[in-house]
């Protein structure tokens, strides 16, 4: 009798899901890919960010998807320990990130310690899993291209 080889148990995500609206689904379903986006006015080309369904400057209705380049400094940070945010083992590194398109981006900072943290940290997204299947941009810190 063989027994069967299991490969090790990945951990469940802890993450809790975004929650998907009609204006974020592409965001969201992009995410999902592993790919970062934004939107832009169709009319005056201008960023309107977070999705929405009309342009905040110029109100157009037409909106175009665009890939953005994933990069940013820390703006500001700060670090909730109480009370305990829920599906985080320690306290995670919450961070307004200056993206290079202009856009602010709030977001996780991962794989530094809140003493390493610095504003104007340069960064890059990268994807982790949630609940349900679904991924979430987050940001790690980068050297200076
Ligand atoms: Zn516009």
């Amino acid at each position: 009798m063989t027994e069967a080889t299991e490969a090790p148990a990945t951990p469940k995500p802890t993450r809790i899901a975004p929650i998907v609206t009609l204006d974020s689904k592409s965001f969201w379903d992009a995410a999902d890919r592993e790919e970062f986006v934004g939107q832009k006015c169709g009319d005056c080309g201008q960023f309107t960010f977070p999705p929405r369904p009309m342009c905040p400057h110029c109100h157009s209705l037409a909106r175009v998807e665009v890939k953005l380049s994933g990069y940013g400094t820390v703006h500001s940070y700060t670090i909730p320990r109480h009370p305990h945010p829920f599906g985080f083992k320690e306290a995670p590194v919450v961070a307004v990130i200056l993206l290079d398109e202009g856009i602010r981006f709030v977001s996780n900072v991962v794989g530094v310690t809140p003493e390493d943290m610095k504003f104007d940290m340069p960064v890059e997204v990268m994807f982790e899993p949630t609940m349900n299947q679904h991924k979430l941009p987050v940001f790690r810190p980068r050297s200076t291209r």
